[in-house]
């Protein structure tokens, strides 16, 4: 691949790479079937809140903006050991700054795999005029200390917050909330300055993305009280962004453990002693 000045430049990870990053498509189209699932679990996050939800490795779980457009700010722990959690800046390098159907939500090292799998997406795939596109990996989510910085208000109804109280009764506190995949949010970075900018999120009644989980997890979800990011929530030109608010639908599905045959969840990746030779030295 080279630059317009023709530079030549190379990617971090390549799709058509053969290493053990990739991941066979044909495979994971075959769960989209809903011949092939059962549900299990369904509620719905309501407006300017949050839920927390056991995953197992195999299900398929789906969120959907059930009333209209809404952004949602997904968290995720490994159900064993909250150690292991998403791992954004990973995930960007080897999936991109937006993710779709096909991409691969990665755990923090140690362990460094992949912990849920995207397998549909019925938001927009080509980018916006400006260069926006969906659920990305680039901000993360609202908090009160950003809230109190810009407007000089404690508010305790932000992404943080509605985590951070959804995963208490799963013993988990707000130090475990980590940078978030912004499902539905229409982001990009201004070419000239590399600033980060939002639209209003194009997501439709109905809209959707499911997960595959490859481990046990557990998932949190804060339906975020930016609403559907078209008033300015932040700053002196804000405005007030509730009637914007709408609630998230979750859906969890068993999967036939027909449709399973030939997939693993995948093992953490072992290497060498990290910390090398650390005999005594005299
Ligand atoms: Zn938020």
């Amino acid at each position: 691949m080279t630059t317009g000045s023709g530079i030549p430049v190379r990617r971090f990870h390549d799709a058509s790479s053969d290493d053990a990053s990739q991941l066979d498509r044909a495979w994971y189209d075959r769960l989209r079937d809903a011949a092939g699932r059962t549900s299990v679990a369904r509620f719905d996050v309501p407006v300017r809140d949050g839920r927390a939800w056991p995953v197992r490795a195999g299900q398929v779980c789906r969120i959907t903006t059930i009333e209209g457009p809404q952004a949602g700010d997904l968290n995720a722990w490994s159900l064993h050991d909250p150690r292991e959690r998403f791992w954004a800046a990973r995930t960007r390098m080897l999936e991109g700054t937006h993710v779709t159907t096909y991409s691969r939500l990665w755990s923090t090292r140690p362990f460094h795999r992949p912990m849920l799998t995207l397998i549909a997406d019925t938001l927009p795939t080509t980018p916006s005029a400006r260069g926006a596109r969906c659920h990305d990996l680039l901000g993360t989510g609202c908090d009160p200390f950003i809230w109190k910085l810009k407007n000089g208000v404690d508010f305790d109804r932000t992404c943080y917050n509605n985590l951070a109280r959804s995963i208490a009764p799963f013993h988990l506190t707000e130090f475990d909330v980590h940078d978030v995949v912004n499902l539905f949010m229409s982001t990009g970075l201004e070419p000239s300055t590399g600033m980060y900018f939002m639209e209003p999120v194009p997501a439709k009644r109905g809209d959707f993305v499911e997960l595959f989980a490859e481990i046990d997890v557990l998932l949190a979800l804060s339906s975020c009280p930016a609403g559907d990011i078209s008033i300015p929530h932040l700053g002196t030109d804000r405005g007030d962004p509730s009637p914007t608010c709408r609630p998230l639908g979750v859906e969890v599905f068993d999967v036939d453990p027909a449709l399973l045959a030939g997939w693993r969840s995948p093992e953490r990746v072992v290497t060498g002693p990290v910390y090398g030779d650390m005999e005594p030295r005299s």
